[in-house]
């Protein structure tokens, strides 16, 4: 795994720059419908397939039913370039799909370093904006991070978040939850996203700690639930009436001025929504956010604990909660099958929340592998890549209509479908 300009994945020797691309099939469900389910869901195989003859050197892993990420090392920034270019030459010819001659459109979001400039994990998440702003762009996105991201200057964005609400430059996507015994789809969390302008994407971990410092993260969070009540009606209205889950920054559980207006809006919404919050906004003031989770958990909204074992946890308050659901964080979840503390960890936690009476939901789901293991320790919930990353609502409504996940005999037929042994018992 190693590379020159002119070839990436070449020579050992100029190895000093390490690249991940993320290539994302955009007409997967348009081709799914054309071929049917079963060939459909073995699609991103046929991806893989032409990605390994155009960049051998390369590896490459399934991380969703339509995206590879590829990773490969070489000589200078260039190589990503010309891998770029391979890749989308590639495509030009049509796949042979059973008899159907079908072109596959693809998304390419990539990005490169100098090795050891950048750890492993930041340059998958750099390649995830990238893919993001590539789906936005429908062309390829490239990055350069030794160049680095001009920092987002706090200020600024601080000066233009309170205009970016009102002149519609927010969005929100939605990640899928998989219930693992049910073998559907439960609910899903609205996240949301910035489309500056000049910028192009920012995704929250940039934006949300300066909403909250510039005491705007109220409107926005008002603003997102506007959003997904909306949004949770149309997904009723289309025969499936899933929760939707909003994040709730810890500040807001002793914001009392929030508490009502959301509150309001719940009484009049009639719509199935949760809230994720953070162990961490708990031990704050413990006495007015357990108070203020109580009135949201009467007006009807499930509450869930985000991103556990991130923070201090604290199992005196975790049992005062009106909590219905735990959310493990991805730290834990993502190295699952490689580590040999990890799987201790999420087993014992998942025991925990079963014995509190609570849900369990594993965040950060990217392979079979973890899927089938945590299928086995009990996992209620996966959410995470493998079953979809974060999507528009339109997209969302198409994944929905797909109905990928009816259970079919043979396993190979549907991503999700495992032996009945694998299932907690009900
Ligand atoms: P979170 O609530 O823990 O959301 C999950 C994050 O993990 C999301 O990042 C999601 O894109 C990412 N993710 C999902 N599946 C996978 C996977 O398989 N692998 C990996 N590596 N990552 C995965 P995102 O969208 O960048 O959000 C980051 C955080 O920003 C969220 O973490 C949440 O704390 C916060 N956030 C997002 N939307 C809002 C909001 O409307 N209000 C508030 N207060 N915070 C928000
Ligand atoms: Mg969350
Ligand atoms: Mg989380």
């Amino acid at each position: 795994m190693a590379g020159a300009p002119s070839e990436p994945g070449g020579t050992a020797q100029d190895s000093t720059w390490q690249f991940i691309a993320l290539v994302e099939i955009t007409n997967f469900a348009i081709l799914r419908r054309l071929i049917g389910r079963s060939r459909g869901d073995a699609l991103v195989l046929d991806l893989e397939q032409r990605i390994v003859a155009t960049l051998p050197a390369a590896a490459t892993m399934v991380v969703g039913r339509a995206t590879i990420e590829v990773s490969f090392d070489g000589a200078t920034f260039a190589d990503l370039e010309v891998a770029n270019a391979g890749l989308r030459g590639a495509m030009i010819a049509p796949f042979d799909l059973d008899q159907a001659l079908c072109a596959m459109e693809i998304a390419i979001g990539g990005v490169g370093a100098p090795l050891g400039l950048t750890e492993d994990v930041r340059l998958v998440e750099e390649a995830e904006g990238a893919l993001e702003q590539a789906r936005h762009d429908q062309s390829s996105v490239l990055r350069d991070l030794s160049i680095g991201t001009p920092a987002f200057d706090r200020l600024t964005l601080t000066r233009e978040l309170p205009l970016a609400i009102a002149n519609g430059e927010m969005f929100l996507q939605y990640q899928p939850k998989l219930h693992v015994r049910k073998q559907a789809i439960a609910s899903a969390e609205a996240l949301v996203r910035w489309q500056h302008p000049l910028r192009g994407l920012i995704l929250p971990g940039d934006f949300i700690t300066v909403a909250e410092e510039a005491r705007q993260i109220s409107a926005l969070t008002l603003w997102t639930l506007d959003e997904v009540i909306r949004d949770q009606r149309t997904l009723a209205a289309d025969g499936h009436d899933l929760t939707i889950f909003v994040n709730i920054s810890g500040q807001l559980l002793g914001d009392k001025a929030f508490v009502d207006a959301a509150c309001e809006k719940m009484r009049t919404a009639n719509a199935k929504i949760g809230f994720e919050i953070t162990e961490t906004a708990v031990i704050r003031d413990p006495e007015c956010a357990i108070a203020n989770l109580q009135i949201f958990a009467d007006q009807g909204i499930t509450i869930a604990i985000d991103d556990y074992g991130a923070g201090l946890s604290s199992l005196a308050y975790l049992k005062q909660l009106p909590a219905r659901e735990l959310k493990i964080d991805k730290m834990f979840v993502l190295q699952l099958t490689s580590s040999n503390r990890d799987p201790l960890i999420v087993r014992s936690t998942i025991d925990l929340a079963h014995a509190l009476d609570m849900e369990v939901t594993a965040e950060g789901v990217e392979t079979q592998a973890a899927m089938a293991l945590l299928s086995v320790m009990g996992c209620d919930m996966i959410q995470g890549y493998l079953i979809s990353r974060p999507i528009s609502i339109d997209a969302f409504r198409q994944f929905l209509r797909d109905d990928i996940l009816r259970p079919v005999e043979d396993p190979r037929q549907s991503m999700f479908k495992r032996p009945a042994t694998f299932w907690k018992s009900a």
